[in-house]
């Protein structure tokens, strides 16, 4: 043992940030000293939420999550990321066996590429395994708005940015 302080960075869209992502960020801080809730800038497809909304909604939503959690936005290769702010894992999240084949390829490439780097998989309690911020723009772009899925200052925003009655 070094007593060398473990620093974790955890990259996604958050497009907008759910409680499965939440979930992920708590078993995290179980894990390592520092986690990196890493904000992804630069992606092809278009997202419902800017980077900076982006940013805002995950820094509410791990408001109580204390000192230990940070947020960056990073566009580019996530292992240069990560190694510009000293993270030596790599964390994600595994829903199901659906996700598990992409993972694994982004998980090897990110060794090939930082071979100092571990990718490590999380699951989340089995009640968000059904939940991505795919389907929540879905149902709440048909005007639906379940409670459970987003924290409420995301809803609120999904509510305004699909123009719904408050
Ligand atoms: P992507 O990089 O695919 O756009 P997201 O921003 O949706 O990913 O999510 C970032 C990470 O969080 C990914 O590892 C994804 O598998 C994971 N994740 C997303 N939703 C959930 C959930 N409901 N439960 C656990 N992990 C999740």
């Amino acid at each position: 043992m070094t007593g060398k302080k473990v620093i974790a960075i955890y990259p996604g869209s958050f497009d907008p940030v759910t409680f499965g992502h939440l979930d992920i960020l708590r078993r995290s801080l179980e894990l390592f000293d520092t986690v990196i809730a890493a904000i992804l800038v630069n992606k092809e497809k278009q997202p419902l939420f800017s980077p900076e909304e982006r940013l805002e909604m995950m820094q509410e939503a791990i408001g109580d999550f204390g000192p230990r959690v940070e947020t960056i936005y990073f566009d580019g290769l996530l292992v240069e990321a990560a190694r510009q702010h000293n993270a030596n894992v790599i964390i994600r999240g595994i829903r199901a066996v659906s996700d598990y084949e992409y993972e694994l390829q982004m998980a090897l490439m990110n060794r090939k590429l930082a071979p100092d780097m571990e990718t490590v998989f999380l699951v989340p309690d089995q009640k968000y395994s059904y939940l991505s911020s795919r389907l929540v723009k879905e149902v709440f772009s048909r005007g639906c708005t379940p409670e459970c899925l987003v924290p409420d200052a995301v809803a609120r925003r999904l509510v305004k940015k699909y123009n719904l009655p408050q």
